[in-house]
């Protein structure tokens, strides 16, 4: 039978599926279900007597903070925080309804399943059982439930750093996506990786020019900024960044070599690292430095050569690589093209040796004996990244034990998102935990 907090975190993830928050990045489209889904944390925090503060910069995309006291004053105080908004569903590709948090075979359905509503409930729950028990957890604890993530967080974690720091004061580290679920550790699948980002690849744009003489198009010349600008972009294009051993990457090698009997040498690498299965595609793109062509432009008529082309790539950068990738996208592109550096967001990176990692360890070792916390680094970006920013260390660990074949972070963001109810029952027991004892 599962318990009053399982259960209830069970209800609450369906209750927030329930609220469409969809956000399309466009003011013009979004409606006010991050707000509607505020209102809602909001309610169920007061009701057990915890006091918070709800922030609407802009109507309809809310957030809500709270705090909770914890037992030991010198100890700095713990961020927890989830996104309330998801991305847009196309619903003709769901073969459940996207918004009804229907479970079937024992898995729940819906969008943000697992992105991140799950976690969003999960601390919700755990957080009334602590005031329902009388307990007090060892640290502060922040609870941040945040608009906008999935467009960049503007109007939830960048605007409250921006405008009310003072809501994280005393913060020293940060708890919430991605990560913490199970993937295979050896090749029988019998002993789980629970992996735990301890960092975020930066996010960086660039634009690269070609230069030329305008000319007719029916007296072809050899200085063709078109021509040059796609010889650029097919060197760009076929350009490996060379791996990079981060402190996170070492964690998660020496984790699963041994585990495997693989040296992930230079020479095997690749090889090596495909042969971990699903997981690999999340680990390889936190091996290196990425700069992927994904705009190409100039002119404007068919019969005129223009005098400039250009491309447009989006970057994603290790942790201090910044002027090697910079220097390595230089001589991709070749010296007759100029490059344009645009926005520039460095990569976040906490401590893969923090105390915290051992809470983490602790709680699911209670559940999961064999389960083995292994740190990773994150391609993509969370809100982390804004709360980096305020001196915090962000994590990410959502905890969920999965069967070996079920590929968490696959169903981020896809059609029928869902998740087993078990996993979240799983979460719930190993959240509390953490969270008591952080
Ligand atoms: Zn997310």
């Amino acid at each position: 039978m599962p318990s009053l907090l399982e259960t209830e975190a069970v209800e609450l993830i369906r209750e927030l599926i329930r609220i469409d928050s969809v956000n399309t990045g466009e003011s013009a489209t979004i409606g006010d279900g991050e707000t509607r889904a505020a209102r809602f944390v909001q309610e169920r925090l007061e009701e057990v007597g915890i006091a918070t503060t709800l922030v609407e910069p802009v109507p309809g995309r809310g957030s809500v903070v709270a705090r909770l006291k914890g037992s030991d004053p010198d100890a700095g105080a713990l961020l927890v925080h989830a996104h309330l908004d998801v991305v847009p569903v196309v619903e003709s590709d769901w073969t459940k309804p996207p918004f009804g948090a229907e479970i079937h075979d024992g898995f729940l359905y819906g969008r943000g399943a697992v992105d991140m509503k799950d976690y969003a409930g999960t601390v919700l729950a755990v957080v009334r059982h602590f005031v329902r028990e009388g307990i007090a957890p060892r640290r502060d604890i922040v609870l941040a439930f945040l608009a906008d993530e999935e467009a960049g967080g503007v109007w939830g974690a960048g605007w409250l750093v921006e405008n009310r720091p003072d809501l994280f004061e005393g913060v020293t580290e940060a708890l919430s996506e991605v990560g913490g679920f199970s993937v295979p550790l050896d090749v029988s699948g019998e002993r789980r990786a629970y992996l735990a980002a301890t960092g975020e690849k930066g996010v960086a744009w660039a634009t690269v020019t070609a230069h030329g003489h305008a000319a007719h198009g029916s007296r072809p010349t050899d200085d063709n900024a078109v021509v040059r600008i796609a010889r650029a972009v097919e060197r760009l294009g076929g350009h490996r960044f060379p791996v990079v051993r981060t402190p996170a990457l070492d964690g998660f090698l020496s984790a699963f070599g041994d585990a495997r009997g693989l040296a992930f040498a230079e020479e095997s690498f690749d090889d090596d690292l495909a042969g971990l299965g699903f997981v690999s595609t999340l680990i390889g793109a936190s091996t290196r430095n990425t700069a992927t062509p994904t705009v190409i432009g100039g002119g404007g008529k068919t019969n005129i050569i223009p005098a400039k082309a250009f491309a447009r790539v989006d970057i994603r950068i290790l942790p201090g690589e910044d002027e090697a990738l910079k220097q390595g996208l230089r001589e991709a592109v070749g010296p007759d093209v100029e490059v344009k550096w645009g926005r520039w967001w460095p990569a976040t990176v906490a401590p893969v040796d923090a105390p915290l990692i051992e809470v983490l360890q602790r709680a699911i070792t209670v559940d999961d004996p064999d389960g083995t916390v292994v740190p990773y680094l994150l391609p993509a970006s969370t809100d982390n990244k804004h709360f980096a920013r305020l001196g915090i260390h962000g994590y990410g660990f959502v905890p969920l034990r999965v069967p070996a074949d079920f590929d968490v972070f696959a169903q981020f963001h896809a059609a029928d998102e869902r998740v087993p109810v078990d996993a979240l029952h799983f979460s719930a027991r190993v959240t509390e935990r953490i969270l008591r004892e952080a």
